[in-house]
C-alpha cells in the first residue's frame, strides 16, 4: 500500500504529520496529485485552487475534488494528523498497537480508533474489491 509511506520518512518530517493537520494536507496533496491533476469528471488537466484548502477545482467544469476524496481518510470525523499517526502505525508501525493504546496516545475514543483501523486493515485485505479509482489512491498514498 501506498506511496506516502513508501518514501523513507524521517523522524522529523514523521512527528511534523503526526502533529500538524496542515502538513498532512500539504503531504496527501502532494502525493495525490504528484503527476498532475486531472479532473475526475471531465478529464481536465487545468485547475485552480477550491474553497477547502488544498482542494482543487477544474477551470472547465468547475468540478471541486478535495485532497482527502478517493483516499481512507475521506469523511473522518476527527483530525487527520490523528489519523495519519493510526494508518502509519497499522501500515509500517513494528509493533502492534491496540485500538486502546491508540486511544490512550491520542486522546480519542477507543471505538473511533478501532472503527479506523478496520477501515484501514479492510482497504489492505480487501484491495481486490475496491474500485479502481479507490485501489490507485490507496496504492498511491500507501505504496
Ligand atoms: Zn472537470
Amino acid at each position: 500500500m501506498g506511496a506516502i509511506f513508501n518514501k523513507e520518512l524521517s523522524e522529523i518530517r514523521l512527528n511534523e504529520l503526526f502533529t500538524s493537520d496542515e502538513k498532512c494536507f500539504e503531504f496527501l496533496a502532494e502525493a495525490k496529485w504528484e503527476e498532475g491533476f486531472i479532473c475526475r469528471k471531465c478529464g481536465n488537466s487545468n485547475y485552480c485552487p477550491g474553497k477547502s484548502p488544498y482542494s482543487r477545482r477544474c477551470t472547465r467544469c468547475k468540478t471541486e475534488e478535495s485532497v482527502t476524496a478517493g483516499t481512507i481518510f475521506h469523511n473522518c470525523k476527527f483530525p487527520i494528523h490523528k489519523a495519519f499517526y493510526i494508518a502509519y502505525n497499522v501500515c509500517k508501525g513494528k509493533e502492534d498497537i491496540s485500538t486502546y493504546e491508540f486511544a490512550r496516545r491520542l486522546s480519542l475514543r477507543q471505538m473511533t480508533c478501532w472503527n479506523f483501523k478496520t477501515k484501514i486493515q479492510h482497504a489492505i485485505n480487501q484491495i481486490d474489491s475496491l474500485t479502481e479509482e479507490e485501489k490507485v489512491s490507496i496504492q498511491k498514498i500507501f505504496r
